[in-house]
């Protein structure tokens, strides 16, 4: 049978353009669908502006820090809506190069709503079109608990478009996006609490790190809350919000925001006209090709809720378009030693795996841990430390993983991550020679043994 198209990507996110872009450079006929705004979630609402606005919110520090080295500042201000107008142009230009990106590699781009509407079709404003392999690369959509008043809470999606920046902020959530916002609403002046359910937030990342991070945030006048969580929220007289927590304990503030976690994102999709079956969790289920229990139709990134990162989403994009399109160059992504960064203030770099994952898994361990005072910060009041360890293999001296809190950790974190794919060992380490003086020597001069 004759296809309109040889693939159909449904969104035109971070893997599905990747997917996209490779298929037609492979000379495959694709089409990619998308709803709402190209880029995705990571152009749009995500790793992009968030990484602007934590930018933006660095420069306190930086104003802080300036009176050691000299110099002096009149006052301060910032201006919320300068930020966001900036902002918006910045994803604007974004926009129109994911666009020509897709139009170059000869993709044809349908703006719409793509619904499945049999294994080999998708309807898009009301055409149909037939295609040999769908692909969905649908994303993922904030997740907020139902409890009484969730309709005044904010996701992420809407934090990138507040008119005002809040004066007072109650953060939900323990994970990337929670103390990432927290860093950012803190650093721009909000009053700022960060409320989480457990004992220490972040959980899944190393133990060292998670209470590194911790007393960091506390010296900075961050007020976290653990073990807590909210019963329900409503609008006071004045505008406010009171967030009732299960402790019968009340909180008054002008903007909840939840960071509680992402669905995928599978609305009106059609998948009941398809074999597609979700797993446990309600991602889309997939074998390790990406392919799902119908067998003309793939998943990628965050739909299929493995690792939900950009670069993983991509990698998954590029695997699925070189397996079908270009099957001589097909390599299986690899989920061992992603590297990630946490743009918390100070962020967050890791590679490999935790001390607690490490002795889970049977090694006996040497612990490498260092704290410090950044170099920088040596001419300022300001007492933040630094944390860098190395989780090491004792038998094989293998450095199993990196981790690090402290500016730049995510640069920094970057190329550790080439050392662990390639099976570095501590004694590697320790015969690479340090640039100096940075925080990253520390690295490599890490000589005692800690645990
Ligand atoms: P998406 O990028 O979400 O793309 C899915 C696309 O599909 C969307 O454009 C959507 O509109 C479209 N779509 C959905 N349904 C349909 C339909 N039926 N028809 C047509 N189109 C449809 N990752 C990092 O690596 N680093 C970071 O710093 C980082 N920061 C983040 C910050 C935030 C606040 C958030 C929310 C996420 C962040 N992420 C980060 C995660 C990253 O954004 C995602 O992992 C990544 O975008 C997933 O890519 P994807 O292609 O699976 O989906
Ligand atoms: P995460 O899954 O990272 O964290 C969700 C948090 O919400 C956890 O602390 C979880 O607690 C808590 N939680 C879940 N359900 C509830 C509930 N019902 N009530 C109270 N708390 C709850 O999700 P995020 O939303 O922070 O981010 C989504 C993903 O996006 C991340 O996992 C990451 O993959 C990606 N991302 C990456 C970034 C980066 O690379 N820098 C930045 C931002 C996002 P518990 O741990 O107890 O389950």
């Amino acid at each position: 049978m004759a296809y309109d198209f040889d693939l159909f990507v449904i969104g035109a996110g971070s893997g599905g353009v990747r997917a996209s872009r490779f298929a037609a450079g492979f000379g495959a006929r694709v089409a990619v669908a998308e709803s709402r705004y190209l880029g995705g979630t990571c152009v749009n609402v995500g790793c992009v502006p968030k990484k602007l606005l934590v930018y933006g919110a660095h420069y306190s520090d930086e104003f802080e820090q300036a009176s050691g080295f000299g110099w002096s500042l009149e006052d301060a201000q910032f201006d919320w809506a300068q930020l966001i107008a900036n902002k918006n142009r910045e994803i604007q230009r974004l926009n129109g190069i994911y666009r020509n990106l897709l139009v170059n590699s000869g993709v044809t781009l349908l703006e719409g709503h793509a619904r499945i509407t049999a294994p080999h079709e998708v309807e898009v404003e009301g055409k149909r079109y037939s295609a040999r392999h769908i692909l969905i690369a649908t994303g993922g959509w904030p997740q907020i608990p139902d409890i009484p008043g969730r309709e005044l809470a904010i996701s992420s999606n809407e934090a990138f478009y507040l008119k005002d920046l809040p004066r007072r902020v109650l953060v939900v959530g323990g994970g990337y996006i929670a103390v990432e916002f927290a860093g950012i609403f803190h650093g721009l002046g909000a009053d700022t609490t960060l409320l989480y359910r457990g004992d220490l937030f972040l959980r899944g990342f190393d133990g060292s790190v998670r209470t590194h991070l911790k007393e960091e945030l506390e010296k900075r006048g961050l007020n976290l809350q653990f073990n807590a969580d909210i019963a329900r929220i409503d609008r006071q007289d004045d505008g406010s919000l009171k967030a009732t927590l299960v402790d019968g304990r009340e909180l008054v503030v002008d903007c909840v925001f939840y960071a509680t976690g992402r669905r995928p994102m599978l609305d009106n999709l059609g998948l009941e006209n398809t074999e597609v079956q979700l797993d446990e969790r309600g991602f889309v289920r997939v074998d390790d090709k990406f392919q799902t229990d119908e067998s003309s139709i793939l998943a990628i990134g965050d739909v299929i809720g493995r690792v939900q990162l950009t670069p993983v989403a991509l990698a998954e994009g590029m695997a699925v378009a070189r397996r079908l399109f270009k099957p001589e160059e097909y390599r299986p992504v690899d989920y061992a030693n992603i590297p990630t960064a946490v743009f918390s203030q100070p962020s967050i770099g890791t590679v490999g795996l935790t001390e607690e994952q490490a002795l889970q898994a049977g090694h006996s361990l040497k612990i490498f841990e260092s704290r410090f005072r950044p170099m920088k910060l040596t001419l300022t009041e300001v007492q933040e430390k630094t944390l860098m360890k190395l989780v090491v293999d004792a038998d094989s001296d293998r450095v199993l993983g990196c981790h690090m809190v402290g500016p730049e950790a995510g640069e920094i974190i970057q190329g550790l991550g080439i050392a662990l794919k390639a099976g570095a060992t501590k004694q590697q380490f320790d015969d690479t020679i340090g640039v100096h003086p940075t925080a990253a020597e520390e690295f490599v001069t890490m000589r005692t043994v800690t645990r």
